[in-house]
């Protein structure tokens, strides 16, 4: 299964701005209404039965079940026959808003997260339709539940074979967007290990490096827009909380921000292809790109967007017949793709690999390329 996400500017006129509003105005109220409710229940069950509380609490009937997910859409259901305004907005988009809590309560539980938060009408930025039509989406307009056809800006092509599965409209500073979740019913390997193999080795320093002695350098491009927003961000510091200016600066780095991601993942397309063209199979560190981006640069992640790089090259690799795996990623840096000499670990300085047994000299991450190559041909050269 293969999920991308693609955003859009949406064009609403001035009715549809109206439901739009209403619904984020809503949301708030659901969220803040199952909060309460369930906050009441485990506080009525904390006080000790022979005693009262010292703090005021609720009595709640000890048969009165826990307002889980379940119990809380079937109230929902019932208060919106009765409530005026429940009953104007979409009946799956409040669902999923008891949804979306019933969840940070299992994160609170599993993850040892905060209790959730009472959100305010401006804390309320999107909500989601999580069932869509077929052929939801004509030209340059969508349908959407209450909405009707809205106009969006088509600033890419929907790709084909993708089944539409949400669509969240999110507002922002600089309008309105629909961010609609596409996903490819695959399973990945469907391709088998055939052909040229080239091994991938993704870096901080270089973007990558292949194992035919390819580096691919960050865009620079991106950086210069990063920069660019960077400048705009620390402006606003001077600028007054909630005044024109600020809000005007605010959409500036909105329009930026939309522009350096739409941009970064043209770039990733683009060298997916690029990679593509050379190779029948692709083999790729096994990285978990979400604990790597934290553990090694925190926040000051130049840009954590591997992941969405992999994803890409998955989705391109599928279509044109490419074969793509995983591999282990351990050592890949500590040994001589050439003659397999365990050299131990090399400094961050070090850009180069020498092999003090058999003399193979290379650039370091394209060594490591070539371990991942080997890996993978030897564990899936066998099968094919
Ligand atoms: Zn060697």
């Amino acid at each position: 299964m293969l999920t991308l996400t693609y955003e859009y500017k949406l064009i609403p006129d001035r009715q549809q701005i109206e439901v739009i509003e209403h619904t984020l105005s809503e949301g708030p109220s659901v969220w803040n209404y199952a909060l309460r409710e369930r906050k009441d229940w485990l506080a009525s069950r904390k006080s000790p039965v022979n005693a009262c509380s010292l703090k005021q609490e609720y009595i709640i009937s000890p048969d009165a079940p826990y307002p889980n997910y379940h119990n809380q859409a079937k109230s929902l259901t019932k208060a919106k026959k009765i409530n005026e305004v429940l009953k104007s907005v979409n009946a799956q988009v409040l669902q999923q808003v008891l949804r979306t809590l019933d969840r940070a309560f299992a994160d609170m539980q599993s993850k040892k997260l905060g209790f959730p938060r009472f959100k305010n009408k401006y804390r309320m930025r999107s909500y989601a339709y999580p069932q869509m039509l077929k052929n939801c989406v004509k030209g340059n307009q969508i349908k959407l539940p209450q909405l009707g056809w809205v106009k969006f800006r088509k600033s890419r092509e929907i790709p084909d074979g993708f089944e539409l599965k949400q669509a969240r409209i999110v507002r922002r500073a600089s309008g309105y967007f629909v961010m609609l979740s596409l996903q490819l019913d695959i399973s990945i390997p469907d391709v088998p290990f055939h052909g040229h193999p080239l091994g991938i080795d993704l870096g901080l320093d270089k973007f990558l490096a292949t194992s035919d002695g390819e580096l691919v350098d960050r865009p620079r491009f991106l950086n210069q827009l990063q920069r660019k927003r960077k400048l705009l961000q620390r402006r606003l510091r001077n600028k007054k909380k909630g005044s024109n200016n600020r809000q005007k600066l605010n959409q500036k780095i909105a329009r930026l921000h939309q522009r350096i991601s739409d941009t970064r993942k043209d770039w990733h397309f683009k060298l997916a292809h690029h990679l593509c063209d050379q190779a029948q199979s692709i083999f790729i560190e096994d990285i978990n790109f979400i604990s790597w981006a934290k553990g090694m640069f925190g926040k000051h992640t130049l840009d954590a967007s591997f992941g969405q790089f992999v994803t890409l090259l998955n989705w391109v690799a599928w279509k044109r017949d490419v074969f793509v795996a995983k591999v282990d990623k351990n050592y890949t840096s500590q040994i001589c793709p050439n003659c397999g000499f365990y050299a131990g670990k090399k400094l961050l300085s070090e850009r180069e690999h020498n092999c003090p047994e058999c003399g193979y000299k290379t650039h370091r991450d394209v060594a490591a390329a070539q371990i991942i190559r080997n890996r993978g041909v030897e564990e899936y050269a066998l099968l094919a």
